[in-house]
């Protein structure tokens, strides 16, 4: 069987911790996951139980789920490229992140770099920087994985350049990395149907070997609109042809895959109520067959 390392977000409770996440994953036939430590939106975040930990480890082996191939990704509210007192906050909770990922025996952290709101590219990127060579040190098990974004907003790192600009003057570049969103790099203005151009480009521009996860999602909306809105796989602008293509390319074979899809509701009036599409969208990327019918399977499989 051809190799394959993907997954999807996957949720962390206070509860179940890492436990519960491996579970799910398992749930949706995958090989790896991603997970946030608490919500995305706050930085309320539980005491991590060592046994459950430990029980998951063990789960994961069982399960030939590689603990290298595991995503934590961090809050939004950090915004490293603001400053002052926002920035500090940034620091002071990204440091307890790295040692929350550490507890957890993760080690690779996806970070959006952050929104100049307002201070101007150059600023916001300086302030990244500074952020980064503040919070980086030797001893740390952690690579911290830039993402590349859809340039909602005022967000930087919409551009390979920026990326390459923001590790060219972090000091400590070995602890860094990079993760690749399909969406926002087409929602940036990156053509997906070009994808050996684009990774030509990365690595002329950043280095392949900075290249550390991807994150596969279509995207509702059309090239260069900078909206940031998931589709599932095969359902939006990107379409499934280039991203299947993206999945299986040999360059990014060793890497993880993580599926960020919208969940589903039971009608399209109803979006009280919604399901997770994982375990049919995997299914589907591992028969490399457009199912036309996705929506309405996952809909009857959880009716
Ligand atoms: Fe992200
Ligand atoms: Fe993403
Ligand atoms: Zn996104």
């Amino acid at each position: 069987m051809e190799k394959l390392i993907i997954g999807s977000h996957v949720s962390f409770n206070k509860k179940d911790q890492l436990l519960g996440s491996v579970k799910e994953a398992i749930s949706y036939k995958a090989t790896t996951f991603m997970f946030y430590t608490g919500a995305p939106q706050n930085t309320n975040r539980c005491l991590i139980d060592n046994n459950l930990t430990n029980e998951a480890l063990k789960l994961m082996k069982e399960n030939n789920i590689r603990k290298e191939d595991v995503i934590v990704h961090a809050p939004y509210i950090i915004n490293l490229a603001n400053k002052g007192e926002k920035q500090e906050f940034g620091i002071r909770f990204l440091k307890e992140e790295i040692k929350r990922c550490e507890q957890l025996k993760m080690d690779k952290l996806v970070l959006h770099p952050g929104s100049h709101v307002g201070l101007g590219e150059s600023e916001g990127l300086k302030n990244i920087v500074s952020a980064l060579n503040e919070v980086l040190n030797d001893n740390m098990n952690i690579t911290i994985c830039l993402e590349t974004m859809a340039g909602k907003g005022s967000e930087l790192g919409t551009t390979f350049e920026e990326i390459k600009y923001i590790i060219d003057h972090t000091n400590l570049k070995n602890k860094l990395g990079v993760c690749l969103d399909t969406c926002h790099i087409h929602d940036g203005g990156y053509d997906l149907n070009n994808f050996d151009e684009i990774l030509k480009q990365f690595d002329n521009i950043i280095g392949l070997n900075y290249l550390k996860c991807i994150h596969i999602n279509d995207s509702k909306n059309l090239i260069n609109t900078h909206k940031d809105r998931h589709e599932n796989v095969g359902f939006g602008k990107i379409g499934f042809d280039a991203l299947i293509k993206i999945i299986y390319h040999p360059l990014l074979k060793e890497l993880p895959k993580i599926l960020e899809t919208p969940y589903i509701s039971m009608t399209d009036s109803d979006k009280q109520k919604v399901y997770p599409p994982y375990k049919f969208e995997i299914a589907m990327i591992k028969e490399k067959k457009f199912n036309p019918n996705l929506i309405k399977d996952i809909r009857s499989y959880y009716k």
